[in-house]
């Protein structure tokens, strides 16, 4: 999975366009992005009876109202943040090395989650779904990998029985020590 979380250094946010600011303006994103979001939130609602409250210490209203209001109060950051979705038209900057990445830390109360071109043009729409959830758990709890693929695994296992292999990737980010777990069982059908 190409996503990460580069440091806000290595981004020049003088070339983001702005397309979209997220909250209430869905109409303006983009097709496979706003796809994206409502397969997320489909998901995630599936999944949430089933997660307890703070799963892998991911405060679960924080994550529903970043997700779904793009507004969220947040212990993890401390006070009221809002969410800036940016998609990018350009492979430039982070997009070169990711689909999608969030910088970190927010700054004055906003947490900036960037789309990148080959979010929209790779891929499946699961994968796209996938990787919403995933950086949205940077967006609410911050930038540890392996607590946001366990997040994500876990969603994806609670909703559909199932989730996406991310062996390879747990492995490059050594999450086998990390404390965070992938679900036991990946064979129940949808
Ligand atoms: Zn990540």
């Amino acid at each position: 999975m190409r996503k990460a979380d580069p440091a806000p250094m290595r981004l020049r946010a003088t070339l983001a366009i702005v397309l979209a600011s997220f909250g209430f303006s869905t109409a303006v994103r983009a097709d496979p992005v706003d796809t994206a979001f409502s397969d997320a939130i489909a998901l995630f609602e599936r999944a949430a009876p089933a997660l307890g409250t703070m799963p892998f210490g991911v405060d679960l209203v924080a994550f529903r109202d970043a997700l779904s209001l793009g507004r969220f109060h947040s212990t993890h950051w401390g006070g009221t943040m809002l969410l800036d979705l940016r998609v990018e038209t350009k492979v430039e900057g982070g997009c070169r090395d990711y689909a999608a990445f969030v910088r970190l830390p927010p700054r004055q109360g906003r947490v900036t989650l960037v789309i990148c071109p080959e979010f929209s043009t790779a891929g499946t729409p699961e994968l796209r779904r996938l990787t919403i959830i995933h950086e949205m758990v940077h967006v609410v709890a911050g930038a540890d990998e392996c607590r946001a693929m366990a997040f994500a695994a876990a969603v994806e296992t609670a909703a559909l029985g199932r989730f996406t292999p991310v062996d390879r990737y747990w492995q490059t980010k050594g999450c086998a020590g990390s404390g965070f777990g992938l679900p036991q069982s990946n064979s129940r059908s949808d």
